[in-house]
């Protein structure tokens, strides 16, 4: 058994590892005192005289060492920061989050020798990184737990039957839609201890259980991905809570549902006004966007500077948002003229008609809409809309090539497929919800694109 105690400084996580270590029969090491001992002096005179960076990539050897450690592994508060420490404390361990507030941990570290890491007063620097690290801690955790008004032994007293009360089957209420053998794999007798799903409705045609389960095997997770399928967002919620899921993928009918229903969400989602991620925290929910990025990431070698979003939904939201990240001038068109100028009223671009497309002649066309989708033949452009110098990207991806794509290709245009915004906005939710950072050409393999 591997369990790793994150969390920030003041949370008890050495005190805390001690005591689990005792009570399982484990070996316990705590990564600062490997650092020291590998440096030969104390965190504070590594600060010092070689600086935080000289901290981190010490730190970052001396995780590297711990992939088949068995025990209990106390780390210091930034060591999450990094995804690749992530990515080897998350092999064969179950990560837990030793949470507590700004005001607790004021009170516990003061008078400690620990370094300063910003130019900030050191309550202020506590709030100011709790804030900054909170979603890094978040990702990385399989099990939440509170540390305030309890005493050390309390804490681990609770990480202990956590540890061993997850692993009940897991069952979903009535209502819930399955493919045939899910409902099978779920109610195995070892489940595994972090859960995870994508919720929507319909939600079985998703690609996301077969590429998380392939990514948790692959880096060593004991953890588990499956459909949360229901037409009431509220069920859906209510059953991930009462199962401790640690994470959902959020897609069609629920972004905007999931983003309101969240406690806090990153900039990006609120922004763009919708979420497709959730990472679940005890009762804690946090919302975050990464359909965005799927849109930015193929678009940022090309140079232009005129785009057109055609469509007025959530995906042309991320669309938009997108593009402006990038320093587009954006005009939105929808076949409801009133929906498009709503949207770019959100963000301060130009809104018309489809027909006004001749008009606008976009270096960059971002299709949001399902139109050309699974067989249907149509697409909302003219052949004589389109030709040479102009990039299409249709976020339509079954089928890969849309009609729409086939047109672009037969007049010249570069093209990009939506199965190009899947890979990236999966890397990027994959990092939020898990802490560690995969990279396309693995999300491309497993996907088999
Ligand atoms: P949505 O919120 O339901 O918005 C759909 C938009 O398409 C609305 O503006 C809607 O207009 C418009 N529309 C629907 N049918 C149309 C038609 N026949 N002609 C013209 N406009 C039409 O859906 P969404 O979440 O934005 O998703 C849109 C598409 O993006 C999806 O179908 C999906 O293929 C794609 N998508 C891809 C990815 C990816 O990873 N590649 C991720 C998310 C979404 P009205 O409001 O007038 O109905």
């Amino acid at each position: 058994m591997k369990v790793v105690l994150i969390g920030y400084r003041g949370t008890g996580k050495t005190t805390v590892g001690k005591m689990i270590a005792r009570r399982l029969s484990l070996p316990f090491l705590d990564t600062d005192a490997l650092i020291e001992e590998r440096a030969g002096m104390p965190v504070p005179a590594i600060f010092a005289s070689a600086g935080e960076a000289t901290f981190r990539s010490l730190e970052r050897e001396v995780i590297a060492g711990l992939a088949d450690f068995r025990g209990v592994i106390a780390t210091g508060g930034g060591a999450v920061l990094d995804p690749e420490n992530v990515r080897v404390l998350r092999k064969g361990g179950t990560v837990v989050l030793l949470e507590a507030s700004a005001g607790e941990v004021i009170t516990r570290t003061a008078g400690s020798d620990r370094p300063p890491l910003t130019g900030l007063p050191p309550e202020d620097e506590v709030r100011a990184l709790l804030h900054r690290r909170r979603p890094f801690y978040l990702a990385a955790a399989d099990i939440c737990v509170r540390t305030g008004g309890r005493r050390p032994d309390m804490v681990a007293d609770d990480v202990v039957s956590r540890l061993s009360g997850r692993r009940d089957p897991v069952s979903l209420p009535a209502g819930f839609a399955l493919p045939p053998g899910e409902a099978e794999r779920l109610d195995a007798p070892d489940p595994a201890t972090g859960l995870y799903g994508i919720a929507g409705h319909p939600a079985l045609h998703s690609r996301s259980p077969l590429l998380y389960n392939a990514l948790f095997a692959r880096y060593g997770m004991d953890a588990s991905y499956t459909f949360f399928d229901h037409p009431d967002f509220a069920a859906v919620l209510g059953a991930a809570r009462s199962l401790g899921v640690r994470g959902l993928s959020v897609t069609i009918p629920y972004k905007e549902a999931a983003l309101a229903a969240a406690d806090e969400a990153d900039r990006h989602a609120a922004a763009i006004g919708a979420a497709n991620t959730l990472v679940l925290c005890g009762d804690h929910v946090r919302a975050s966007n990464t359909d965005w990025v799927g849109v930015r990431r193929p678009l940022e070698g090309v140079a232009a500077e005129r785009a057109v979003v055609l469509g007025a939904g959530g995906a042309a939201a991320a669309a938009v948002y997108a593009l402006q990240s990038l320093g587009y001038r954006v005009t939105v068109l929808a076949r409801d003229a009133g929906k498009a100028e709503i949207l770019a009223a959100r963000f301060g671009c130009e809104a018309g008609s489809l027909s006004d497309f001749g008009s606008v002649r976009p270096e960059v066309v971002v299709h949001a809409t399902p139109v050309g989708m699974a067989g249907d033949p149509h697409s909302l452009l003219a052949p004589e809309d389109l030709g040479p110098g102009m990039t299409v990207f249709d976020l339509v991806y079954t089928p890969k090539e849309t009609p729409l794509l086939r047109t672009a290709t037969a007049r010249g245009c570069r093209t990009i497929p939506g199965t190009e915004m899947f890979v990236y906005q999966a890397c990027e939710q994959f990092l939020h919800m898990t802490g560690i950072r995969v990279d396309d050409r693995t999300v491309r393999e497993v996907l088999g694109e």
